[in-house]
């Protein structure tokens, strides 16, 4: 007899191979096959009048068998007449069978068979049946219960799944399972009025339903067994979060004594003021950092919402309390940019800063190593160049990541393995997160919010408009450049080679060169090398350069406030962070801004959607639900960021309406005893593989 805590090898007929197939999709244990439900249901509970088939559908028909015959037709085939009572007729049709089949098949003899129905020449048909022969003794096919039919993985076969299921249910029957929704050992029942099916009781119904229970709820996810399972996933997932940070706060870390010197010294230069949201951030910060605890804090903030000042603020308190700051961004472009923008607020207090980039040649790349290890350099600036072994820090306290859709977990981490103690860390992301993402992906992180703008910013107004419309753009760009601003082109397609998307970018270029030869117009793309890029940039950032063409490489944080007008070419086949963040790029200067979409007609329904959304707000929130709306977690959150990619049965698009009882039961879920905890959080989140070496 087999317990659910089993590895799934000790199952009959499954061998390394499977178990190794089994493994990548987070089934280890015999329990985790329990939690691998059925995608849909086949119905065998009743046989179904051949007068009632319905093309399409699949039936379950006892019938006799009239006539046998192979045909020699190029494709052999095997065609098997079967007729009811009343002479209804059906045909089943094999394309590959074997002759004892052919034999089997006796004319006059009862059969009982279920597919799906077609309609061929002569009638019904179906292809490929399951049948049994009821004359000669096989089993009956009619079942009590609906018949799961599993998702698979290559290789894994339906029966095999069934079987393997089949005998984790079986075990299940024997074992106290542990139940949080019921009562506890504590003596105390979690939820008041339990309303919810046992945890026994929903996993039968999802994978044997009865033929009365509610198919139609069940496959739209809204079952109360589904509810069950999804509101446990989700707790599940918020207290493994939870208890991250938690073992976080018990890591040693260096308590930074907080100092106003160089602060105010640094806003005695800005010639601005900060804002309130900027300020109650930088607060967040220095409790963060004066805590005994280290610093996990997400900074949200829409683009141009004026990260970068508080990441300042925050390596201030580094460099006062004498440690290194690493400041890690997405891309090459990026790195540059802050690493001016750094210096031009860090120079004139004394700080020095390193950079470290893949595109640096080895002395350039020696010097600032050197920088780095002596600790001369305060603030390290870089790209993934920052991870690389040879990167020695002298003292580093403070990690400060830029754009964290771009990186993993796990990149995250190994900068952290730089420091003696754990360091601060400080995330900065410009796509703002839907409350229901937060509390499911970043439970772990504490979160400051910069929701206001700067003061004087005129919001953009985004157009839309149809790419036979270039004309009215080219006014507008003549307009715009005489009143002394500048212009982005971008140029995007997506699905296409970066060769490709260069191409594009050349002709667009060529284009407005013809048309527009007033004005100086420069053309930037991934295929160019790193230095050249960069130059391009500095150039266009000094005023020097009136029209940018370029592919989506401007798509992050880059800075140019005296750029006004945005052109996004192909906007139609953009998703919405994508066209938020490139319109970002515009509105960060005190002259009012345009953002044009243009698009080639006719839109998809799911465009026209993304394009209006765009059009009505710039507010980055709702956008992002917007998207979150259309796309689902796991493209918004790249598949390996979190679990909640790949949940196993919760969607927390679809299920939002369920996070009111998920937060109530995760804070129950909270008070349980450490066993308890662990165990409920192995149940779900199985994409941890060392976890389960052993078994
Ligand atoms: P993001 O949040 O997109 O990273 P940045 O930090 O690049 O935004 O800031 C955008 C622009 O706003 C910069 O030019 C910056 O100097 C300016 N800025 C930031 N904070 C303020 C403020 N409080 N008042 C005025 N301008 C500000
Ligand atoms: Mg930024």
């Amino acid at each position: 007899m087999h317990d659910l805590s089993d590895p799934i090898i000790s199952l009959n007929g499954l061998g390394p191979k499977a178990q190794e197939k089994l493994n990548a999709i987070g089934i280890y244990q015999l329990e985790h096959l329990l939690f691998h439900l059925p995608s849909r249901y086949q119905n065998k509970t009743r046989f179904t009048a051949l007068d009632a088939a319905q093309v399409g559908n699949e039936i379950l028909v006892e019938l006799t068998i009239d006539r046998v015959e192979e045909l020699a037709t190029r494709q052999r085939q095997l065609l098997c007449y079967l007729s009811d009572d009343e002479n209804r007729t059906l045909l089943l049709r094999f394309f590959h069978f074997n002759q004892h089949q052919k034999q089997q098949l006796t004319r006059g003899d009862l059969i009982q068979c279920f597919g799906e129905v077609k309609i061929g020449r002569d009638g019904l048909e179906i292809h490929h049946p399951e049948y049994r022969l009821i004359s000669k003794g096989q089993p009956t096919l009619i079942e009590k219960t609906l018949s799961p039919i599993y998702p698979l993985t290559a290789g894994i076969h339906q029966p095999q799944m069934r079987k393997w299921i089949n005998a984790a249910l079986e075990a299940l029957e024997k074992t106290v399972l542990i139940d949080n929704f019921h009562p506890t050992k504590r003596g105390k029942e979690i939820l008041a009025t339990n309303s919810m099916p046992t945890l026994k009781q929903a996993l039968h119904t999802l994978h044997h339903p009865k033929v009365d229970d509610n198919i139609d709820q069940i496959a739209n996810f809204r079952h109360i067994s589904q509810q069950r399972l999804i509101i446990e996933e989700l707790c599940a997932q918020q207290l493994s979060l939870l208890r991250l940070k938690s073992e976080r706060k018990n890591k040693i870390c260096n308590i930074f004594k907080i100092s106003h010197t160089l602060a105010n010294q640094l806003l005695g230069n800005l010639g601005f003021a900060l804002t309130n949201a900027q300020q109650r951030s930088i607060d967040d910060i220095n409790t963060d950092l004066g805590s005994n605890h280290p610093m996990l804090r997400l900074l949200q903030g829409d683009v141009g919402s004026g990260k970068t000042i508080v990441a300042v603020f925050t390596c201030l308190q580094a460099v006062e309390n004498g440690f290194q700051t690493a400041v890690m961004a997405p891309t090459e472009i990026l790195a540059h940019q802050h690493l001016h923008g750094f210096s031009d607020y860090l120079e004139p207090l004394g700080i020095r800063t390193a950079l470290l980039t893949g595109s640096q040649n080895a002395a350039e790349r020696r010097t600032q190593l050197a920088l780095v290890k002596s600790g001369e350099a305060q603030v390290v600036i870089g790209t993934h160049a920052l991870f690389q072994e040879a990167v020695e820090f002298e003292k580093l306290g403070l990690v400060i990541i830029d754009e964290q859709h771009k990186f993993g977990v796990h990149q995250r981490l190994s900068l952290a393995q730089k420091a003696h103690n754990t360091p601060h860390q400080l995330v900065m992301t410009a796509t703002p997160i839907p409350r229901s993402l937060t509390m499911s992906a970043y439970a772990d992180l504490d979160s400051s919010i910069i929701d206001e703008l700067p003061p004087g910013r005129s919001p953009i107004q985004t157009i839309a408009l149809a790419s036979n419309k270039k004309d009215k753009v080219l006014e507008k760009i003549r307009q715009v450049c005489t009143e002394g601003n500048q212009v982005y082109w971008v140029c995007t397609l997506i699905e296409e080679s970066e060769a490709l998307r260069a191409e594009s970018a050349i002709n667009t270029h060529q284009y407005l060169q013809e048309n527009l030869p007033e004005l100086s117009v420069v053309l930037i793309h991934g295929k160019m090398n790193k230095q050249e890029k960069n130059e391009i940039m500095t150039r266009f950032s000094a005023g020097k350069i009136h029209i940018l063409v370029a592919t989506t490489v401007i798509e992050v944080g880059v800075n140019v406030p005296n750029a006004s007008l945005m052109v996004i070419e192909n906007a139609e086949r953009l998703g919405l962070a994508q066209l938020h963040q490139l319109r970002g790029r515009v509105g960060r200067g005190f002259d009012a801004s345009i953002c044009i979409l243009m698009y080639q007609p006719p839109l998809s329904n799911n465009a026209i959607e993304r394009l209006d959304i765009l059009r009505q707000t710039n507010d980055g929130f709702r956008i992002a639900n917007k998207d979150l709306e259309l796309r689902g977690p796991g493209e918004i959150l790249g598949t390996q960021q979190t679990g909640v990619a790949n949940m196993k049965i919760a969607n927390i698009v679809r299920d939002g309406y369920l996070l009111k009882q998920v937060n109530y039961y995760a804070a129950e879920f909270l008070q349980l005893n450490e066993n308890e905890q662990q165990a409920l959080i192995n149940r779900w989140i199985t994409d941890d593989k060392a976890q389960y070496a052993n078994t």
